[in-house]
């Protein structure tokens, strides 16, 4: 017997049933190939409608306007945080990095082995509790693209809207939230995401860029690191990462039939109003250390009262069957990731263990 339990997984990060289904049904025979998908050229037939599937599906479930690009590439966020700047960052110009925690503190950084980034005001002292107001925000006109990050995986923080960049290229690690609600892709130059927080599995990355920021991108840099590249071959430039996109592409078929973009977003929202009504609604048992507006509907954290409880709190979850629900090590606490695949009940269930939680140790 298959025992699942219930996975709050901060990335890699919990599949739909059905997705992990499917994939083992057809695990050794694709669609009657007598092969698996992965046994398959990425320049056949049967390959090649998964590929483009995938991204006419990312196309349609987001909106993504024709001025855009679809491109998917290996190496993660971070490969991203190193070939955003190759692209957009020239001599002579500089990025704004909207530093909001743990994650962004890495794209700055890799940022600055390739040219001129600065942390755009307001600076946050590393108190991660809350994303910049729209008002705080004092990006540098002239910036060669302003960085931000939508959803800070660690800290459970999220931006409830883009911020206004005005003229200048918004660029946007959405690695913990891409897809979990509807996004107005004309206002963002590039978008990046990681598969395994919403889409998929590890080895696949999402790339959403605008059609002339990627014409006006660097040139003079090895052709494997170019986005103009990889889109102008349609992300069949060398061999793609086949099996996580074949997976993404169930991911994606699965989000189309429980209503799209739209439809993550009620979900979402409703596990987020389950699990903050559990954290405020125990008689101080629990704390949310985000300020209300700036709570991720993502990555639940929060802290117990007597920290000391914190690993029994772990500890008693998991013997439940709840996991992956220990904050990141840089932080402490507990996180609750709640990302497409969780579902309200999921959610549900562990409020109900955090009620009982608080009644025995309140
Ligand atoms: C998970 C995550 C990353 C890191 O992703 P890798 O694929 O490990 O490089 C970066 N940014 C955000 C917002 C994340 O959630």
């Amino acid at each position: 017997m298959t025992r699942r339990v219930i996975n709050f997984n901060a990335g890699p990060a919990a599949l739909p049933l059905t997705v992990l289904e499917q994939a083992r049904d057809e695990l050794l025979d694709f669609e009657g190939t007598g092969m698996s998908i992965m046994e398959h050229s990425h320049r056949g037939k049967a390959y090649e409608a998964v590929h483009f599937e995938a991204m006419a599906l990312l196309r349609e479930l987001l909106a993504i306007p024709d001025s855009h690009a679809v491109v998917l590439l290996q190496g993660g966020a971070h490969h991203a945080f190193a070939l955003v700047p190759l692209n957009l960052l020239r001599a002579g110009t500089r990025a704004d990095y909207v530093v909001t925690g743990n994650w962004s503190e890495r794209a700055i950084e890799e940022a600055r082995t390739v040219g001129d980034a600065r942390a755009a005001p307001p600076d946050l002292a590393r108190r991660y509790t809350r994303v910049p107001r729209p008002d705080e925000l004092a990006l540098d006109p002239a910036a060669a693209y302003a960085h931000i990050t939508t959803n800070n995986t660690v800290e459970g923080t999220q931006y409830a809207a883009l911020p206004d960049a005005g003229a200048v290229p918004l660029v946007a690690d959405m690695c913990s939230d891409f897809l979990s609600r509807p996004c107005d892709f004309s206002r963002v130059a590039l978008a990046y995401a990681g598969a395994q927080k919403n889409l998929g599995p590890a080895g696949v990355t999402v790339y959403v860029v605008r059609k002339d920021v990627m014409a006006a991108a660097r040139t003079d840099i090895p052709n494997v690191f170019r986005l103009g590249v990889h889109a102008a071959h349609d992300s069949l430039y060398n061999t793609p990462p086949t099996f996580a996109i074949y997976l993404m592409r169930n991911v994606l078929r699965w989000v189309k039939a429980e209503g799209g973009a739209e439809g993550m977003a009620r979900r979402n929202r409703a596990k987020a109003e389950a699990l903050y009504a559990a954290v405020d609604g125990a008689a101080g048992c629990y704390r949310c250390p985000v300020e209300p507006a700036s709570r991720s509907l993502m990555n639940g954290v929060f802290r117990l009262r007597d920290e000391a409880l914190e690993d029994l709190f772990v500890k008693e979850a998991a013997a439940q069957g709840m996991v992956g629900i220990k904050g990141h090590r840089s932080v402490g606490g507990v996180r609750v990731s709640m990302y497409n695949a969780v579902s309200p009940e999921d959610v549900r269930t562990l409020a109900g263990f955090m009620a009982d939680f608080a009644r025995r140790h309140g």
